[in-house]
């Protein structure tokens, strides 16, 4: 009989080379730790972070929230240095209303950003038309204007994580098939097509996948997979920079996207969806949405060609909170998921602090995160995730 290869052993395994696993495997190595694996079943950009429109906006939740962004946001800006792929553009962003009801909701949002000593301005009707040349302010009331947001590619920036984290010594595989793991005495397995490794602490980043992963493990989380589409499109005359705009009653936001194109988004469908039978070609439904958007907001845009469009999906959770932390009662099982639609403009700030976390046990710097704050069993929920105006409640 041929002896069977010794596990590997690590320190931590992260499952899932996403944008958070790429990034959390960067910041354990930056942090010191020795002897971590990072692996993908597929590849790093097969799931949401190969998708995103990749707009970071500080428009945020809460307070804490809008720390983590404006964390990733200088994260990102730090990575994109010498770095094109990464696309780092501080565009900023305008989120605009109509009501007086919105109103009242923005102003809270723009206190807020105010006492984080987050630089904003409201917006008239006529100072929405200076910042954005050609719109139809037909029907506006307001806007918040938030100059040092972002935009940069999900794509790029989920490669870059994962290429510094091979630079700084993790293991990083992927495309070896989706690994089964278990829990054998005091540590974790994880069986590929290719051999074991064996670690007492496993990370679950599998985006829309985790809730699927943790159940096989017998632990059920609140998440919610749902779909959402984005299209790249070619406008007559090719578009200079201008900031990320929302649309809070079309229910659609456009960011500048290099070559003078633009890539508008939304298209959120508010149901849970089984990740491996979700289609990934957009819905003609959503491009007449993006094309009725235009011709009543974006008049000069409204002869855009379609270049390309899709869909992706996300993870909801019920108080649109991320899951990002220890699974209770499973020893050395932690798991970061549930960005609802924003995993981006949070993966930077996030990874790093879960990162600290696993490092020194405390887990004060995520608390409104943790897992720990649902009680089992998950009860089934509709995920309500975007660009909300109200507060989180
Ligand atoms: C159309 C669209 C537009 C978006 N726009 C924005 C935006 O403007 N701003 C923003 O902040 N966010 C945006 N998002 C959301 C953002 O893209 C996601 O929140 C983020 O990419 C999630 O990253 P992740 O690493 O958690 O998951 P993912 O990127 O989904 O990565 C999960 C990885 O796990 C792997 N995997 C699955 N199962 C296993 C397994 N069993 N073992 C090992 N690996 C496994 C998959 O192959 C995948 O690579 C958008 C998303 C979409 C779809």
């Amino acid at each position: 009989m041929t002896p069977r290869p010794a596990p590997q052993e690590y320190s931590v395994m992260v499952l899932g080379a996403g944008i958070f696993g790429s990034a959390l495997a960067f910041h354990l190595a930056r942090q010191g730790l020795r002897s971590v694996l990072l692996y993908d079943a597929v590849h790093p950009t097969y799931g949401a972070s190969g998708k995103g429109a990749g707009i970071l906006c500080s428009q945020c939740w809460d307070p804490w929230d809008i720390r983590v962004v404006e964390e990733t946001r200088e994260e990102y800006r730090g990575l994109a240095k010498g770095e094109p792929t990464v696309e780092f553009e501080e565009n900023g962003s305008i989120r605009m209303i109509r009501t007086a009801g919105q109103e009242e909701l923005l102003r809270e949002r723009q206190r807020q950003l105010t006492d984080a000593g987050v630089e904003s301005s409201w917006l008239t009707p006529d100072g929405i038309s200076e910042r954005l040349p050609g719109i139809s302010v037909d029907g506006l009331r307001a806007a918040l204007y938030t100059p040092h947001d972002a935009v940069v590619s999900a794509p790029g920036t989920t490669f870059r994580y994962a290429e510094l984290a091979l630079s700084k010594g993790v293991e990083v595989e992927w495309d070896r098939g989706t690994g089964s793991l278990r829990r054998e005495r005091d540590a974790w397995l994880l069986t590929t097509r290719t051999g074991v490794a064996r670690s007492p602490r496993v990370v679950i980043a599998c985006g829309a996948w985790t809730k699927g992963v943790l159940g096989t493990l017998g632990h059920a989380l609140p998440l919610a997979p749902y779909r959402t589409q984005a299209a790249l499109l070619e406008p007559p005359v090719a578009q200079g920079s201008f900031p990320s705009v929302h649309d809070t009653d079309l229910d659609v936001y456009v960011r500048p996207y290099p070559g003078g194109r633009l890539l508008a988004g939304d298209g959120t469908q508010l149901r849970e969806v089984d990740p491996d039978r979700v289609s990934t070609g957009s819905d003609w439904s959503f491009l007449e949405d993006i094309a009725r958007a235009f011709h009543v907001r974006f008049p000069r845009w409204r002869e855009s060609r379609v270049r390309r469009s899709w869909a992706g999906v996300c993870v909801a959770t019920p108080d649109r909170h991320p899951l990002v932390g220890p699974v209770p009662g499973a020893d050395g099982l932690f798991v970061a998921a549930g960005f609802n639609g924003f995993g981006v403009m949070r993966a930077g700030g996030l990874a790093r602090r879960m990162a600290e976390s696993l490092q020194d046990g405390d887990w004060g710097r995520l608390s409104p995160c943790l897992p720990a704050r649902f009680r089992s069993p998950a009860k089934p929920f509709l995920p309500r995730p975007g660009f909300t105006l109200e507060a989180n409640e």
